[in-house]
């Protein structure tokens, strides 16, 4: 039988791609988003794809939406937290309600959806974790200590879970994307995006399925001995 996977924001951009991928690989893939209805149905109608609404940042609403996907699909062999937000300002205009935002999100939405579904994996003695970072995760980026901090956060979450789960087939490891061609990177004003890609030596933004693929990779039923890394995919922008 296809193992059953999650993908928070699994509707748009890097998720849809990831959400595409894991149905290619034979699994019952369960594509999570938060409020957008309209690009979640056109999703749907054209990948079969089903999704499910909820805030990734609601512990309570992370534990209903798991347990009705377990409902509907079966256990939970596969988490990809893939969901996140910007709210790129300076440290001057950095109001805290957009420090808690993005930090709730990005990196609290990663507790919530593990702890929903870390236990069932260690008891049945297999499961996936994959949480998506980011190169400005890495290195840091102007204008964005809530999305660096939060980002960075998930590295030290990664390496941290990776422990706890080992002994019991659990494997769980970050991807660090660089610029990805989403609707997220499309809000980067045109001037700042072209000196982004000049920085980046292969010269061009990444597409969603090529971090698609390394999430294949990691989810793969053979990679059990990867556990607590991180892979960067980043066109040679950050390497370290
Ligand atoms: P998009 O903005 O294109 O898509 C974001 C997805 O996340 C949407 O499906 C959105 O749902 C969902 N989402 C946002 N907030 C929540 C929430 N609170 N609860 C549930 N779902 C939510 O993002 P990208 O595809 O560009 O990015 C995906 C991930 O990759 C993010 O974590 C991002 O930080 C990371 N990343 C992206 C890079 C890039 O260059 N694009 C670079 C490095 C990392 P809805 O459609 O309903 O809004």
């Amino acid at each position: 039988m296809g193992r059953v996977a999650i993908v928070t924001g699994g509707t748009r951009g890097i998720g849809e791609a990831i959400s595409m991928a894991l149905r290619d690989e034979g699994m019952t893939v369960a594509a999570n988003y938060a409020g957008n209805d309209e690009r979640a149905r056109e999703f749907t109608e054209r990948t079969g794809i089903k999704a499910y609404k909820w805030d990734v940042s609601d512990y309570d609403a992370c534990q209903q939406g798991v347990k009705q996907i377990e409902a509907e699909l079966g256990p939970v062999d596969v988490l990809v937290n893939n969901a996140g937000i910007t709210r790129d300002t300076t440290m001057k205009r950095m109001d805290h309600q957009k420090w808690q935002e993005v930090i709730d999100t990005n990196l609290g939405g990663c507790f919530n959806m593990a702890k929903a579904v870390f236990e069932g994996m260690q008891s049945r003695g297999y499961g996936r974790i994959v949480n998506i970072g980011s190169i400005n995760g890495q290195a840091g980026q102007y204008g964005q200590v809530n999305y660096a901090a939060a980002k960075s956060g998930i590295h030290g979450f990664t390496k941290a879970l990776a422990q706890e789960g080992a002994r019991n087939g659990v494997t769980v490891n970050a991807i660090a994307p660089g610029y990805i061609d989403t609707d997220m990177v499309a809000a980067v004003p045109e001037e700042v995006l072209g000196k982004i890609i000049a920085k980046i030596p292969v010269n061009r933004l990444g597409k969603a399925s090529e971090i698609a693929r390394g999430v294949t990779f990691l989810v793969g039923e053979e990679a059990g001995f990867v556990t607590g890394s991180t892979l960067s995919i980043n066109g040679g922008q950050h390497m370290y």
